[in-house]
Parts: structure tokens; C-alpha cells; sequence
């Protein structure tokens, strides 16, 4: 319903996000987005204290054809629920904003990677990291024979302990599924039991934990780091954490198959092996904390692309090395032209004219726009 008393506006708890060639608009309660032109973003971030009447939105437009694209555009944001029209009380209503409840603990997530090298004292070390109080526990058995060696000793050592989630990540064998049965059912603290590798799929009736399969062959620290927009997910408190910190490295801590304490088990630096080193101590230091502040806004080319709020973040597998903020290698999306590269028309940001030069970004327009107007006109 249009009338002249009613105002329109974005709901408290969507986002509008600008990228370079186009917008998101991200609800992070439902979890879910939508594109929309830069235009429209700008206008939405530039009037977000103003109250808006749908005659300021068709002022955007110069042309017949301008008012019908804003006006279909503004019909489909209202149905789907993220745009409001309603009376000017509960717009102002709408305008208070979603606090911001992330709370700073110094170690949330914990990555433990095993192997047969893995002669370090597991119980040990998990003992440390109760003391710390980390929530987050992902266990990576990069073999068989660590996971049939070590898992009894992990459930010993985990059953008073602060983990409030533990996610074990096994490779599949012929007696998974037996193990699983016999040994596991009664592990209380397991959350996720991932198993990779998977040749075949198999049910556990009543398991108190959820069971999932990948094909991925290896989960060996080489193999990580991929972006992918099947990995894209956000809500509120993932949201404001990534707008503070690096949402992958922040308030987290590795260790190696071969004991020794780093940001994650695929970075060469090495704070010193478990046992050896106060771990306490460690994760104070200036140099472990040093990335936790990378967030996706001050990422090279990241920083221009829609998809920076829900997509993850990896700091070893980079363009270039020798500059701490360049963009995941592992990423394939170009967001100066909006493709992945394995859709039609995608070339890499530097065939496109956006290179780096001195550590900041040089974008050829000239190039840049005649690719874009072969892509999409
Ligand atoms: S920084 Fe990269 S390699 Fe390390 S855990 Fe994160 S995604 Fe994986
Ligand atoms: S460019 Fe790639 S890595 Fe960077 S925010 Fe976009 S999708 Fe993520």
C-alpha cells in the first residue's frame, strides 16, 4: 500500500554492502542477500538517518525507463522482505541499531592437527588449552592411525574441560563405522564428526552428534584456505567480529602434527613446540596477535568486492607474499567484473586492468569499462 503518509525503508538488521560493480543488500537475521546497483547502495548509506518516501527513490532516475527499473526494484525489496513501507512511527522505530554484542576473548578456536609423527603429549596440551579456556576445538587427523591412536586419550582428557564445541575431522577406512559405534557413541563433548575421503556413506542410528562426508581427498595444511561461495554464511555476531578482526586467525591457535604452536597449522612460522614453550605467555605476544586486525575491508581488492562481510579470509595462501594484505590466491572471483572464474567472460583482475603498484590498487577505468560493457550490455 502507497500513500503519501507512508515512508520506506531497510529493515534494522539489513546491511547494504557496496562493491565495486555492484551492491549486496545482507539481512543477518535471515542469513540471506540480494544485489542491487551501486546507485541504490549509495543512496541507502547516503540518507540512512532520513526518512524516505518513495517519490526521493524515483528521483534517482532521468528517464521513463529509469523510474520503471526503480520501481520494480523497490516492489521486489519489499516483497522479499527487505525494504519497509509503513507509517513514519515505526520507521523511527526501525532506525535503532543492532547492538553490537561480540565479546573479546583472547582464544576462542583452537585447530589440533594429527598425525603417526604426532609423538607430542596430546593430553598436555589440551590441558593447556582448557587453562586458557578456548570454546572451539577442531581436531584434524590428517591419518587413520592417529585417529584409532589418539581418540581414546582425547576423550579422556576432554571430559572436564572448557570445549563448548569439538569438531573432529576424520579420514574414511573400512572401520569407521565400528569405531564409531563401539567407542564414540558415549563422547559426550563430540559436536561434528567430519569424514573425508569418503568412498561410501553410512547412517548411525540415535548418534548424539551430527555426521558429514566430503570427497576431498586430503585435509593436509596445503589443502586449506579455499574460497569458495559455498563456504558464504553470516549472521550478527559473525558480522560485527569480521568487521573488527580477521575471521579466520583472530583469538586463534594451532598446533602442528609435529607440535609446534602457530596461528594455524599452515604458517611457516613456528612459536615453539608444545611442552617447550608457556603457551599462556605465547598467545600474549604482540608478533601472535600481529594479523588478528586484518579484516576484509583493508584487504587489497577484498575491500572493493560485494562479498567481503560473509566471506572467509586466509592470510598464508596470498597473491603476494612479500604484502601481508594482499587478496586469498585461493580465491576465483574478479569483483571488478562480478564473475567467478569458472563462469563465462571471467579474466583475472590484472587482465582487467586492476593491478598493484607500490602495495595500492591501480584500476585502468578505460580497460576496465569496455571489459565490463562487453560482459553485460
Ligand atoms: S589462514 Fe588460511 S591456511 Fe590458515 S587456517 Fe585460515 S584459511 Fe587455513
Ligand atoms: S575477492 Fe574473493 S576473497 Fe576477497 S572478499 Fe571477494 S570473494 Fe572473498
Amino acid at each position: 500500500m502507497t500513500s503519501n503518509s507512508s515512508y520506506i525503508a531497510l529493515y534494522s538488521s539489513v546491511i547494504p554492502v557496496r562493491g565495486f560493480s555492484r551492491s549486496i543488500l545482507m539481512d543477518l537475521y535471515k542469513g540471506k542477500f540480494l544485489f542491487i546497483p551501486n546507485y541504490l547502495c549509495d543512496f541507502l548509506i547516503e540518507n540512512k538517518s532520513k526518512n524516505l518516501q518513495k517519490a526521493d527513490f524515483l528521483d534517482l532516475g532521468n528517464s521513463i525507463e529509469d523510474f520503471d527499473e526503480i520501481t520494480s526494484l523497490l516492489d521486489e525489496l519489499l516483497l522479499q522482505d527487505y525494504l519497509i513501507e509503513t507509517e513514519l512511527e515505526v520507521i523511527e522505530l526501525l532506525k535503532v541499531e543492532i547492538p553490537d554484542k561480540t565479546e573479546d576473548a583472547l582464544i576462542d578456536d583452537c585447530i589440533m592437527e594429527l598425525s603417526d609423527y604426532s609423538n607430542w603429549d596430546v593430553s598436555h596440551f589440551l590441558a593447556e588449552i582448557n587453562h586458557i579456556g578456548v570454546k572451539f576445538l577442531e581436531i584434524r587427523f590428517l591419518d587413520v592411525a592417529s585417529f584409532t591412536n589418539q581418540i581414546g586419550i582425547i576423550q579422556s582428557a576432554l571430559q572436564d574441560h572448557s570445549i563448548e564445541f569439538l569438531h573432529c575431522i576424520v579420514p574414511f577406512y573400512d572401520g569407521i563405522q565400528r569405531i564409531i559405534t563401539e567407542e564414540l557413541l558415549d563422547f559426550a563433548r563430540l559436536n561434528q564428526l567430519t569424514i573425508y575421503n569418503a568412498t561410501s556413506e553410512f547412517e548411525i542410528e540415535n548418534a548424539p552428534f551430527l555426521i558429514d562426508f566430503s570427497n576431498q581427498e586430503s585435509i593436509s595444511s596445503s589443502n586449506c584456505g579455499c574460497i569458495d561461495p559455498t563456504y558464504f554464511s553470516f549472521n550478527v555476531p559473525s558480522y560485527y567480529q569480521n568487521k573488527k578482526y580477521n575471521n579466520c586467525l583472530s583469538h586463534k591457535l594451532s598446533v602442528d602434527q609435529f607440535g609446534e604452536i602457530k596461528n594455524c597449522p599452515s604458517k611457516k612460522n613456528s612459536f615453539g613446540k608444545t611442552g617447550e614453550i608457556n603457551l599462556e605467555q605465547t598467545i600474549h605476544l604482540d608478533e601472535f596477535k600481529k594479523e588478528w586486525r586484518i579484516t576484509k575491508e583493508s584487504v587489497l581488492i577484498c575491500s572493493d568486492c560485494e562479498f567481503r562481510w560473509m566471506c572467509s579470509d586466509c592470510r598464508v595462501f596470498i597473491q603476494d607474499e612479500s604484502n601481508s594484505l594482499s587478496k586469498p590466491s585461493k580465491c576465483g572471483y574478479n569483483p571488478y567484473i562480478n564473475k567467478w572464474i569458472n563462469e563465462a567472460g571471467y579474466v583475472t583482475e590484472l587482465e582487467c586492468g586492476v593491478s598493484i603498484i607500490d602495495n595500492q590498487l591501480s584500476i585502468d577505468h578505460e580497460k576496465l569499462n569496455q571489459i565490463n560493457a562487453n560482459l553485460w550490455t
